[in-house]
């Protein structure tokens, strides 16, 4: 067999297309996870074929307001096409930031038998191999694909977590929390100089997200670092003071590439 050095490997990801289905599901479970996150479990016969590959996928779950149906984003945190209800489950982690938003308020309310329509995900980016390390940043809208990034690494390449803005590595159990050096910075720590002090090289994958503003001085020290672009998935999850960021945006409208 052919073994080439490590960074020779290519490191394209592969994406694979779902066929996007709007699908009616309904409260079957709620669940209060390490603050500020709050598990709803979904449920009925609407999730059969439910498809979810990669740890960044998104659904987009639509709330009925004043001003109509909205859309948000969240991470399939976890399918499970047989669950414990004898049907599929998809269990949603919600931050809960307080009820100025059409999603926290939906969580923080929602009983069983309460229905939501979402659609997606639309397609799935797998995780990449070739990487020696990788670092995965995250608040807490950031954790239920981070415990996916995780998993789909399952233990290669080595992993460090940057846990920050308030989110808890109690979220992780303790074989996701073992598979990682994880990190806490504490409130006043500065997200940037502890993402200088990372040795990160050609070598490093790094994924972050959460909240856009800080995430931005983040991206400009990596891309000065001159890593390739397959090396970086940075995405803003939610942009402080605006409602239902749009994702696609770029994350530094100063650098938009
Ligand atoms: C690909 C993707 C995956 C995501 N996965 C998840 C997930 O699994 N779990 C999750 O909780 N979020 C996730 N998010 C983030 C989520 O979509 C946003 O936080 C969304 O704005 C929440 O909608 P809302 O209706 O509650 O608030 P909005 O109506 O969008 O905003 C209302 C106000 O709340 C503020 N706000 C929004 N989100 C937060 C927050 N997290 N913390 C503090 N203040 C906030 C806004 O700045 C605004 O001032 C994801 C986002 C993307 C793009």
């Amino acid at each position: 067999m052919r073994t080439f050095p490590i960074s020779s490997i290519p490191r394209t990801r592969e994406a694979v297309r779902h066929e996007l289905r709007r699908r009616r599901v309904t409260v079957i479970g709620r669940q209060q996870l390490p603050a500020p996150l709050l598990r709803i479990t979904l449920g009925g016969e609407d999730l059969a074929g439910f498809t979810s590959l990669g740890p960044e996928d998104h659904v987009k779950l639509f709330f009925t307001g004043p001003d109509g149906v909205v859309g948000r984003d969240y991470t399939p945190s976890e399918f499970r096409p047989l669950g414990a209800s004898s049907g599929p489950e998809l269990d949603i982690d919600f931050v809960v930031h307080g009820t100025d938003g059409p999603a926290t308020a939906w969580a923080s309310t929602a009983a069983e038998g309460d229905e939501i329509e979402f659609g997606g995900p639309r397609g799935s980016k797998l995780a990449p191999s070739g990487f020696r390390n990788a670092v995965l940043i995250a608040d807490p809208s950031g954790l239920p694909a981070l415990r996916r990034w995780i998993r789909a690494f399952d233990g290669e390449p080595s992993t460090r977590v940057l846990l920050f803005g308030g989110a808890t590595p109690d979220y992780l159990d303790e074989t996701e929390a073992g598979a990682a050096i994880v990190q806490v910075l504490e409130a006043g720590h500065d997200l940037l100089e502890t993402v200088q002090a990372q040795d990160i090289d050609q070598d490093t994958f790094v994924w972050a997200a959460g909240e856009s503003a800080a995430l931005v001085p983040v991206r400009r020290h990596l891309k000065a670092l001159g890593l390739p672009k397959p090396n970086l998935s940075l995405h803003g999850y939610w942009k402080r003071g605006e409602a239902g960021l749009d994702h696609h945006a770029p994350l530094d409208p100063s650098d938009p590439d």
